[in-house]
């Protein structure tokens, strides 16, 4: 039983003879930023959203047991989750000519994938082709952030200056202190805990009550300082004091419940869209949600070259309609704003709308994982159990590489996540070596004493690292889907052999007893943080947005999602494309009610 009940506004009714002021696609972390923005600005927005509006609370069920439910929080029969190696082995589309009815990404092999079987996509409506990718979306109302890690990261000039630093790829056009202002409203608005560090590569936020971390990870982070390393607690995108402006949120009351699953949290304490942003943006009376939407194309004045609108299908009736709108903003994640760029192909815009640079698509980008350790912390063993999985996240090593030094292999940085402490499930059962009584002691007595992490790389912004459409694949409502070109290189290779190593050396200065190091990298696409396939600029040439995240060809059009970010970072993104995102909306405002955009 979810402790809030919330009483959520009605949605009006979307008019399509009305032309909004503006219309946003998509409603996952960079819509809902939007729809917040410009209707507190007073403009009158509709939404599109591809997904339905599902009763998230009832569907995520946080605190259910796994003996009450029928499968233990498993899939029904039928269902299949993408393994490792299909990814590899095979090529996309991946559930083409399977025999499973439903088959979905890697995430839904995650314990309790009943819980989140109606929040990802069907690969079988959904296919893609081209190189291996293992793509993960939700399509329904929030989008992704219905289940995020939470994981909430600052990016800093290390960031946004790497042309600078190490002479690779291209300056963000903005710099920290542009962003910092929003970094801030964001952090006030939706509620972010952990503890200030003072790192010139990991900026602090303005933070709620921080995570305490537990023995083991204590540990480390003493044995990190004698390194000039850092461990904090994880900077999680969860309210720990509660937000007194939002009534459909609760503060995070340590329930644990956040890693029991895919993850989501039926109090709304970790940040979601539609409690965070959309509910208090319908509040308003400035907001129309069409959910059912999918938005096939960008439609275009003929006479002005400028957007007008956009068509869309209704996802379960498959009828077309059209939309009016002054501005026209795409939110529907990196990949998807690309796939819709291209589709919107006119006389104008032959290329697809916004790319007379041909860049759409390209320099796609994001973060490599795989390589991590796990460790015995010796000391730990039978001593009495403590509580440490009321947590909505554990910790998190910032980037130490390529900062005052040069690594002669690889540019660019990464940072690890991870966790250590007695949880109510002890995971590590079932890797316990003994039998009977000796093994049920052995579990118990071993229970807090594990500590894990692993790595998340930047992958460079390369050119030739792109999406386009495929000439003849279509997704079940007739649209031309996505086709990958994308795979990592060398300096992605070099800076994965060096992540083991360096996650070894480290719990080895902390005295732990080094159970598995593992090397290999995982699948192109896994981190989930697909970024840069339309990136910003100053140069229309080579850029597809400016700073604001406005088409350099269409002043009317707008792209607020990770699709703009130049390069990626190794920080985790979603704090970030809603940053930007709040800062675009407010000059998207500000020149809308001065008649510049139209
Ligand atoms: C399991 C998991 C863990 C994660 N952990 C973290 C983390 O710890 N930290 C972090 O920073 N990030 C994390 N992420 C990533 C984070 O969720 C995304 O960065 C964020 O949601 C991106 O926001 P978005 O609005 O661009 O896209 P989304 O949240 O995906 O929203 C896009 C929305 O657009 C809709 N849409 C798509 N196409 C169309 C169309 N044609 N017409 C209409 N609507 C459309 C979709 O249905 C969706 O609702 C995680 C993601 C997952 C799945
Ligand atoms: S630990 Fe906090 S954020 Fe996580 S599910 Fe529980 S209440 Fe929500």
């Amino acid at each position: 039983m979810p402790l809030i009940r919330m009483r959520q506004a009605a949605a009006p009714e979307v008019d399509l003879q009305t032309t909004y002021d503006a219309v946003v696609v998509g409603s996952g972390a960079a819509g809902g930023m939007a729809a917040h923005v410009l209707t507190s600005q007073g403009m009158k927005v509709l939404m599109l959203e591809a997904g339905k509006k599902l009763d998230i609370n009832n569907e995520l069920k946080s605190m259910e047991w796994p003996y009450e439910h029928p499968r233990r929080g498993v899939m029904p029969p039928g269902s299949h989750a993408l393994s490792l190696n299909e990814y590899t082995i095979r090529q996309p589309p991946y559930a083409a000519g399977s025999s499973f009815r439903h088959v979905y990404s890697y995430v839904q092999g995650w314990s309790g994938s009943d819980y989140s079987k109606n929040i990802v996509v069907d690969e079988k409506d959904h296919p893609y082709s081209g190189t291996s990718y293992a793509w993960v979306r939700a399509r329904l109302l929030g989008g992704k952030t219905n289940i995020w890690g939470r994981l909430a990261l600052r990016l800093s000039d290390y960031d946004f200056k790497g042309k600078s630093h190490d002479g690779y790829g291209e300056d963000w056009p903005i710099a920290y202190a542009d962003i910092a202002p929003y970094y801030d409203k964001v952090d006030l608005y939706l509620g972010i805990s952990g503890v200030k560090e003072n790192l010139p590569q990991l900026p602090d936020s303005l933070f709620q009550r921080p995570n305490t971390l537990a023995a083991a990870e204590v540990t480390l982070r003493n044995s990190l300082k004698k390194m000039d390393r850092v461990l904090t607690p994880y900077r999680a995108g969860v309210t720990t004091d509660g937000l007194k402006h939002n009534k459909y949120r609760s503060k995070c009351f340590g329930r644990g419940a956040c890693s029991r699953r895919a993850g989501g949290c039926d109090i709304h304490a970790a940040f979601d869209s539609p409690t965070g942003l959309i509910y208090p943006a319908l509040d308003t009376g400035h907001l129309t949600l069409r959910t059912n939407a999918t938005a096939r194309e960008v439609l275009v004045d003929p006479k002005t070259g400028k957007a007008r609108g956009v068509a869309f299908v209704d996802t379960e009736t498959g009828r077309s309609y059209e939309a009016r709108a002054a501005v026209v903003i795409l939110a529907a994640s990196t990949l998807e704003s690309a796939r819709l760029l291209l589709l919107s192909k006119s006389t104008t815009h032959p290329n697809g709308i916004g790319n007379s640079s041909g860049h759409v698509g390209h320099n796609f980008c994001e973060h490599v994982m795989g390589p991590g350790v796990t460790g015995l912390v010796k000391d730990r063993i039978g001593t009495p159990r403590t509580l440490d999985d009321g947590r909505p996240g554990n910790f998190y090593v910032p980037r130490f590489r390529n900062l005052k030094d040069r690594n002669p292999n690889f540019i660019r940085g990464y940072g690890f996540e991870g966790g250590a402490g007695t949880t109510m499930f002890p995971e590590h059962a079932s890797g316990t070596p003994g039998f009977g009584a000796t093994f049920k002691k052995s579990v118990r007595d071993r229970a807090g004493a594990y500590i894990s992490m692993g790595g998340f790389g930047e992958v460079l912004a390369r050119y030739e690292n792109y999406i386009d459409l495929d000439p003849t694949l279509k997704d079940r409502w007739g649209i031309p889907t996505t086709r990958f070109h994308y795979k990592f290189g060398d300096n992605e290779k070099k800076m994965c052999e060096d992540m083991a190593n360096a996650a070894q050396e480290m719990f080895e200065a902390a005295g732990f007893e080094i159970l598995d190091v593992t090397r290999n990298m995982l699948t192109e696409g896994w981190s989930i943080h697909e970024l840069g396939t339309a990136r910003m600029g100053t140069d229309p040439k080579t850029s597809v947005l400016n700073q604001f995240q406005q088409s350099h060809d269409v002043k009317n059009l707008f792209v607020v999602d990770g699709s703009s970010h130049v390069s990626a970072s190794c920080q985790n993104p979603t704090w970030t494309i809603m940053a930007l995102a709040w800062r675009s909306c407010e000059y998207l405002a500000t020149e809308f009610k001065k008649g510049n955009l139209s």
